[in-house]
């Protein structure tokens, strides 16, 4: 069965009474070039996760290139015409939920033991972020997470500093990974297609986070009140988010060679660490 053709997708909603939610993403790839892209840049070795599997066209090419693959789907409609899709694989467990409630940890634990596995996902954009800062920090024995995002949210998380992308997101997936975007994919790859267009994000899963730091906590905390609000200084920011009088928060950053009148989004993510260390008592 063929996915990538609309004409296939068309025979299934016809088969099945199966209409597009809005609602929960469901714009469905037609190309067999990007599912190729996203499949090669996962770098599987065994084991893959998928999230939203739609009408199972991710999920076949996964299928082809893995041992085992776990697929994550919310809407329950879809349980049906999955198993008609897949039903030619024997190595794919589909688990109906809510990605953003169920314990992932739990089900790579169970379902994949030690083995560290790789994401894979077209994923809903309603949701992207929270999706991505939560498998980037549960910690999860992940090799690679490669997903279809809004273009936006791809030039975001690649970002560097002082550019207009770069936000507490950047930082983020920075510090856990090392993100690249492996393909701009058109609005027109998808049936329907998005009123936007998209981009393949790779994130390499860093063994050890690419700055040490030492409490995440007060790192995490120090970068989301820099970006609160952009058009204040760094320290107007960093006043309003730690009880430290302004003077004396002057001092600091300038005893580490940063300029208090700075934007916080000028900031590396070494400057964001040593402000951190300085700030941890
Ligand atoms: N993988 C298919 C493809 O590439 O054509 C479908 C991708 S579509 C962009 C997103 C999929 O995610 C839909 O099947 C949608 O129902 C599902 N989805 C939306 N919200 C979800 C959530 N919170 N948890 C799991 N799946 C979700």
């Amino acid at each position: 069965m063929d996915l990538t053709s609309p004409r296939t997708i068309r025979d299934i909603q016809d088969k099945f009474g199966f209409t597009f939610k809005k609602g929960l993403g469901q714009n469905f790839l037609t190309s067999q070039t990007v599912l190729d892209n996203i499949v090669e840049a996962a770098e599987i070795d065994g084991g893959a996760i998928e999230i939203g599997p739609g009408f199972g066209v991710l999920t076949s090419a996964l299928a082809r290139n893995s041992d085992k693959v776990v697929t994550i789907e919310i809407d329950e409609r879809l349980l049906a015409v999955l198993e008609y899709t897949l039903s030619e694989f024997d190595n794919v467990k589909i688990i109906n939920g809510d990605i953003l409630k169920l314990d992932i940890k739990k089900i790579i634990h169970e379902e994949f033991g030690d083995k560290k596995i790789s994401v894979a996902a077209n994923l809903p954009y309603y949701i992207t972020t929270p999706i991505i800062a939560k498998l980037l920090e549960e910690r999860l024995p992940i090799k690679n997470i490669v997903v279809m995002v809004q273009k936006e949210v791809a030039h975001r998380m690649a970002a560097k500093p002082s550019s207009k992308d770069y936000g507490a997101i950047t930082v983020l997936c920075q510090y856990f990974a090392e993100p690249s975007v492996v393909t701009p994919v058109p609005a027109s790859l998808f049936v329907p297609p998005p009123k936007v267009d998209s981009a393949v994000l790779k994130l390499k899963i860093l063994d050890e986070p690419s700055v040490k730091v030492k409490d995440e906590k007060t790192f995490f905390k120090v970068v989301k009140a820099a970006f609160a609000q952009r058009r204040k200084t760094l320290l107007n920011c960093l006043c309003a988010s730690f009880p430290i009088p302004k003077a004396e928060m002057s001092c600091m950053l300038e005893s580490m060679d940063i300029n208090p009148s700075r934007r916080g989004e000028t900031l590396s993510l070494d400057e964001f660490a040593k402000i951190s260390d300085t700030l941890t008592k």
